[in-house]
Order: structure tokens, then C-alpha cells, then sequence
């Protein structure tokens, strides 16, 4: 039976590398929730809008089609943005627009819509939560700052993009406060997830716990 597997955690988890495996591995459909929320963000950096005006942002996503193919590849009104998505300047505003509740709930109405087949592995911080209550399995992502900070450097590094460990370090615990402390379904894990501490598992690891439970 296909089911719904749903990973959240706070930000630099390795929630999309693991979910993306577990994917290929069930041979299921990976869904970024994460990669929904930078794409309006995107949309509203490259459009102009006032960031602080919910309205304007909301009826921004109302006009904006959100997709996201199976190789990983995100378009927004046809245009790809895969690599736009990830710039810090996107970075550092996602959690502002991802604050706002009547975007929260466009953005959750889009991704139950996505998931109605089942055979799905969607991650992000409210799916156990919010966006997937019923999901079959649930797991919560963790990892000290410090070994998140130095994951995401040590990927920067081997891309040859520019990277401060001490910057990136701040800037997720900057993003995970915001996401923490919002009012509208904020990073927080379900009472039926199972927490998993990556800190020092590998991949390989950490997709076989996930697996495990697929099996049960
Ligand atoms: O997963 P990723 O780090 O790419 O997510 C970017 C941001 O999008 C998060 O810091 C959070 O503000 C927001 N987000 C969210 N709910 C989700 C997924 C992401 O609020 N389900």
C-alpha cells in the first residue's frame, strides 16, 4: 500500500537529501515544500512587491504557478528558478513570507493537493503538523547548529560557492527562531513523530531508520 512520509526538522537537517532517497528507494514522488515557500519568495524579490504587505504577497501566489518536476527542477509561471531559489538573498527573506497565515494556508491547500495519490515524501516544517496530518509515517529531523552549519559549508565548499561557517551558522539559527516563533503552524514536532538526531549518522543511516518504518 502506498502511504504518506512526511520529514520535518529545522533548517540544514538533511531533510531533503534523506527524503529525496527514501523517494527513490520507494520509488515515490519527493515533494519541497521548503522549495514552494523560496519560489514566492523569488517571485516577490524579482517582482518588487512590498515583502511586509501580506496582501500583496498572497495575491502575488494566487497569480503564481509553483512547479516542481521530478528531477528536482523548479518553475514558477514556466520559468526554471532551481538554482535561483538557493541565493542567500532568498534565504534571508523565505521565513518572513512563510510567517504569513493566508499564505500558509494557499501554500498547505496547493501541497494536500500533491499529495492525494499517496506514494509521496513531503518535507518542510508543518507536514506531520499541518499539511499531512494523517501521514502514515512522520519523522522529525535534528542535528546540533554545529553540525548543520557545517554540512551546509562543507557543501558550499565542494560547489566552489563563497561560504562562512560562522555566517551560515547564524543565519539558520536566525531562520529556525522566525520559524519556531511564528503564530501560523510553526517548526514543531507531532506527537506521532519519531524524532531521529542525525548529528552522527550518515545518510545511508538515517534513510534506513526512515525505511524501517516504512516496513513495519
Ligand atoms: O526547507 P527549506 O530550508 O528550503 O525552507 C525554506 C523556508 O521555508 C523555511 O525556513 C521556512 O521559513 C519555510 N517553510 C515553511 N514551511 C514548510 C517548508 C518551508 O514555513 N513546510
Amino acid at each position: 500500500k502506498k502511504i504518506a512520509i512526511a520529514i520535518d526538522g529545522p533548517a540544514a537537517a538533511g531533510k531533503s537529501t534523506v527524503a529525496k532517497k527514501v523517494a527513490e528507494k520507494l520509488h515515490y514522488v519527493y515533494i519541497d515544500t521548503g522549495a514552494m515557500y523560496r519560489s514566492l519568495t523569488y517571485k516577490v524579490l524579482q517582482d518588487n512587491i512590498d515583502m511586509k504587505d501580506e496582501n500583496a504577497v498572497l495575491n502575488l501566489l494566487k497569480k503564481t504557478n509553483i512547479l516542481l518536476d521530478q528531477h528536482f527542477d523548479v518553475y514558477v509561471n514556466n520559468e526554471k528558478i532551481t538554482a535561483e531559489i538557493r541565493t542567500s538573498d532568498v534565504t534571508d527573506h523565505v521565513s518572513l513570507i512563510a510567517s504569513y497565515p493566508s499564505v500558509r494556508e494557499e501554500m498547505v491547500t496547493r501541497q494536500q493537493k500533491l499529495a492525494t495519490d499517496r506514494g509521496v515524501v513531503m518535507d518542510g516544517r508543518d507536514i506531520g503538523t499541518r499539511v499531512l496530518p494523517d501521514a502514515e509515517v512522520k519523522v522529525f529531523l535534528i542535528a546540533s547548529v554545529e553540525e548543520r552549519a557545517k554540512r551546509r559549508h562543507e557543501e558550499n565548499v565542494t560547489k566552489h560557492l563563497p561560504s562562512n561557517f560562522e555566517q551560515i551558522k547564524l543565519d539558520i539559527e536566525k531562520r529556525d527562531r522566525m520559524d519556531t516563533e511564528r503564530t501560523a503552524s510553526p517548526l514543531k514536532k507531532a506527537d506521532d513523530a519519531i524524532e531521529i538526531d542525525t548529528t552522527s549518522l550518515s545518510i545511508e543511516d538515517v534513510v534506513n531508520k526512515i525505511l524501517s518504518l516504512v516496513q513495519e
